[in-house]
């Protein structure tokens, strides 16, 4: 697979999990398909990076994987989008992989819905090795924030108190976003477009489709317009690229914070007591 190193690198590289929300990027790249349709193209073209273990018995995870994988067949034999859009599923990713990517990347893509990643490891890689964050308040993507500040980070998504309350109050019902905002319906129902079916698996696809409109455990409708803007403004932060240079400057001069001897002594002094 050949892609551009003059490309945006977006990379979202971790286990599979809906609480990570790979389906809410995969979303994003519906979007972006179809801009590109419609002849609004990026000023730089975009490469999308995805990969991830997942749980030989999670089907979701299956089926998400598999849309990825049906819009990445469907961009690279489209003409009219490949040269602005391109994915790029990594199999088998590990540590070794990791290794290669991060470093390489642009975007990081730190998404969980918040209030469910205890921390993140990610995140503060990417960030060491000067990637700029798109995330959630979630888990290190606080303390992330909290090191470089908003200029530095890209935040989006309701927070973790609001979350926690919709859990509790089961306030959260996927098919309101879905019956009342078009934009969402449009990317939704592309999953099951016959683009898509022509090209993937319909059981997968159909499932996946379904289950976002009537379950959607973890809010994928609730952040992913504002997600999607975030994105926007990211990439239109990009074109600037001194300004984008400092951005990654600032990144990786704060990442020091997460050092292990920080961290352990920390543990020590208020958990272990040794
Ligand atoms: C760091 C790392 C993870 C954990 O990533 P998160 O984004 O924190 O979930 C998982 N797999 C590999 C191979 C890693 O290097």
């Amino acid at each position: 697979m050949e892609i551009s190193p003059d490309s945006v690198f977006d990379i979202q590289v971790k286990r599979l999990h809906e609480y990570k929300r790979q389906q809410m990027n995969a979303l994003y790249l519906i979007y972006k398909y179809k801009e590109i349709k419609a002849g609004r193209l990026p000023e730089t073209p975009i490469t999308m990076i995805f990969g991830a273990k997942a749980a030989p018995a999670y089907t979701l995870a299956k089926d998400i994987i598999h849309l990825i994988l049906c819009m990445q067949q469907l961009i690279s034999e489209d003409p009219s989008v490949n040269p602005y859009l391109k994915v790029v599923m990594v199999e088998n990713y590990n540590v070794t992989k990791a290794e290669h990517l991060i470093p390489a990347c642009d975007i990081s893509e730190q998404i969980s819905l918040a209030s469910k990643e205890a921390s993140g490891t990610g995140n503060m890689k990417f960030m060491l090795n000067g990637a700029v964050t798109l995330g959630t308040m979630d888990g290190a993507n606080v303390e992330i924030h909290d090191l470089v500040g908003k200029d530095n980070i890209y935040i989006f998504g309701k927070s973790s108190e609001e979350v926690i309350r919709l859990y509790e109050t089961a306030g959260y019902h996927p098919w309101e976003y879905y019956d009342s905002d078009e934009q969402i319906a449009e990317l939704v129902d592309f999953i099951i477009s016959k683009e898509l079916i022509r090209m993937g698996d319909p059981e997968n696809l159909c499932r996946l489709y379904k289950e976002l409109i009537k379950k959607d455990w973890f809010m994928t409708l609730l952040d992913v317009k504002e997600y999607i803007a975030r994105k926007e403004q990211m990439l239109e932060d990009y074109e600037d690229r001194m300004a984008w240079a400092a951005k990654m400057l600032v990144n990786t001069a704060k990442a020091g914070y997460f050092s292990s001897d920080r961290t352990i002594e920390e543990y020590n002094r208020d958990i272990w007591k040794l």
